[in-house]
Parts: structure tokens; sequence; C-alpha cells
């Protein structure tokens, strides 16, 4: 068994090394699982990254998490490539244990597990992931000025997403596998009344093609099973996403999506000394500049979680 840490934390995308970087300057000493295939977060599987502050000319997304986790390393933050498969957060003392079955023990834990953007499950999706595909909008919208694009989905993030696009796009295609929106009334009011967006209902992209880009899709409709190719450079999917929360479910609160909740502006959850930041807790706005910043409150608060217990 492990001696007792200050503070353990779950997660290395900009929530995690966030709160790493400051409660390492604080002396706390923490120890930190980075994951062990996704070791620095979603922007590890971007191209570049034009909206962190502090980057003029931009910076490609696993430079600026190689960044992150070196500065974090710089101050003491002990870094582990590992995932953590099973918890107790109930007790003073926190338990959590890593693939090797060693229980690691701390006095406070944040949980920055991040969330998963659900995919279409189609060959070339991931090839062409910052290529011409997008799960961001406010993230990639301004790389598609002129672009013909597709977006999938119908809930209010696919509105919302299509109707920011068009600023930029020639044209916009929502893409619905049902014949209305799930997307609420005024969102959707504003769609049908943007010129430059159309759209295709009953229908699914079931191909996408493009060598180094993106250059189109195949739509099937899934009333009358009729095929048509789609000449596009930009498909943004906007389908869901799933909170990485399935560790936490019988101990910590969640919402009716799965998202940690959190006393907010606190980053404190039901259980004293377990604290949650990042996409994690965040179903709003979902960037890297957010998620560092509630990194950052994950660790003033568990700082001063700390500071009361001694
Ligand atoms: P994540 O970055 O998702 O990191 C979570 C980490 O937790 C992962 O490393 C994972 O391995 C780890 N983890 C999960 N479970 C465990 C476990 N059990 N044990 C150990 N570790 C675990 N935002 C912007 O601001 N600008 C952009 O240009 C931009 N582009 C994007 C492009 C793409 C393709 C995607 C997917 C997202 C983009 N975003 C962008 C959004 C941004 O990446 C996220 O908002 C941000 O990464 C969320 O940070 P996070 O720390 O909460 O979680």
């Amino acid at each position: 068994m492990s001696d007792v840490r200050n503070v353990i934390i779950i997660g290395s995308g900009p929530a995690g090394y966030t709160a790493a970087l400051y409660t390492a300057r604080a002396s706390l000493k923490p120890l930190v699982f980075e994951g062990a295939v996704t070791a620095g977060g979603a922007l590890m599987n971007t191209t570049e990254v034009e909206n962190f502050p502090g980057y003029r000319d931009g910076i490609m997304g696993p430079d600026l998490m190689d960044n992150m986790r070196a500065q974090a390393e710089r101050f003491g933050a002990e870094l582990v490539p590992d995932d953590i498969i099973s918890v107790d957060l109930t007790g003073d003392i926190k338990t959590v244990t890593d693939t090797a079955g060693t229980v690691h023990r701390a006095k406070a834990v944040i949980v920055a597990t991040g969330s998963q953007h659900r995919k279409l499950g189609l060959p070339r999706e991931d090839e062409l992931s910052g290529r011409g595909i997008s799960w961001c909008a406010t993230c990639d919208g301004f790389f598609f000025k002129e672009h013909d694009i597709v977006v999938v989905g119908g809930g209010d993030t696919a509105i919302e997403e299509a109707t920011f696009l068009s600023r930029f796009a020639k044209s916009v295609t929502i893409v619905h596998r049902r014949d209305a929106l799930r997307a609420s009334k005024a969102m959707q009011e504003r769609a049908f009344a943007d010129p430059k967006i159309s759209f295709v209902w009953d229908s699914e992209v079931t191909e996408i093609h493009g060598d180094v880009k993106l250059s189109g899709v195949t739509l099937r409709n899934v009333k009358t099973g009729e095929t048509s190719r789609l000449p596009v450079t930009g498909l943004f999917i906007a389908i869901g996403h799933d909170p990485r929360t399935e560790l936490f479910k019988d101990q910590l609160k969640l919402d009716g999506e799965g998202y940690l909740t959190v006393d907010a502006p606190n980053t404190r959850t039901n259980l004293t000394g377990v604290f949650g930041a990042g996409d994690v807790v965040d179903h709003t706005y979902r960037q890297a500049i957010t998620a560092a910043g509630t990194g950052c409150s994950a660790a003033l608060d568990a700082e001063r979680f700390l500071a009361a217990l001694a």
C-alpha cells in the first residue's frame, strides 16, 4: 500500500495538466494518472489550435499538450501514463487502483477524465479528423471559409454548430436521420431562416471520401435506401458526447446525461475532498481554455480543502 498523497489527479487533458501545475506549484506533489492510450487528452488528436491564448501563430494540439505536461513536471508533478480502473472516493482517505492492481491513496482527488465525442464509426473518420472532419465548430469553423459543409445531427448542438458555420461557409447541409429536429424551437427557426442552410432528412452518412483531405460523403436515405454522393470539404459531426464517468457513477453525483455534477462555480462534487474539472463536468463550452480554467479552480479548491485539514 502506498503512502497517503495530498492529491491524485485522474486525467491529463488541459484540465488535468493545469490542476497538476497549480497543485505542484503549491508544493502538494500531485500524482497524475494520464491514461494509458490517450495521455494528453482530446487535443492529441487534432492539428492546429488557434484559439488557445498565448500562441499568436497557433500551435499544433500535441505540441500544446507536451508544453502543458512539461510545465507541470517542471514543478514536481509525478506523471504516470496509466489508467485508473477502480476508485473508492467515499472515505477521508481516497483510493484509486491502476491497471497493475496497485492501490494509491490520497486525501483529495481531482477528476478530469474529459468526454468522448461520439463518432459515426466509419472508415476514414479518424484519418481525416483535422483534415476536413471536425467535432467542434467553435474550434475549427474559421478554417472553413467558403467551404461546402455537412453537419450531422439534429439536436441543439448540431443546429448551433450549423448556424455558427454558416457565417464562414459557402453552404451548410444538415443531415439528420429523422424527419424532424430535436433542437429547441427558437434554434430551429433560426436555422430554417438561414439562406445558406439546407436539410437532408431521413438520411445518414454511410461513407467518407478523400485521401489526404475530405472530398465528399455518401448519404443514404434510411426510408428508401437510396444513396447519393455529396461533394463537401467539411464534415462536422454533432451527435453527442459521452463524459467519462463510468468509474464514478456509483459514488459521484452525475446529471441526466452522465456528466459529473459540481457545486459551480466551485468544483466540489457531492463527496468531500473530490473535485471535478474540464469536459467531464462541462457540456456547454467544451474548450481547452475552459477546461484549463476549471483545472485551475479545482487545484485551488483542493489546496484550500487540504489547508483546512491541517
Ligand atoms: P480531455 O482533453 O478529454 O482529457 C481527458 C484525459 O483523461 C485523457 O487524457 C484521458 O486519457 C484521461 N482519462 C480518462 N479516463 C481516465 C482514467 N480512468 N484513468 C486515467 N486517465 C483517464 N478546444 C479548443 O479550445 N480549441 C481547439 O482547437 C479544439 N480542437 C479540438 C479538436 C478535436 C478533434 C477535439 C476532439 C476537441 C477539440 N477541442 C478544442 C476541445 C478540447 O480538446 C477539449 O475541450 C479539452 O481537451 C477538454 O479537456 P479535458 O482536460 O477536460 O479532457
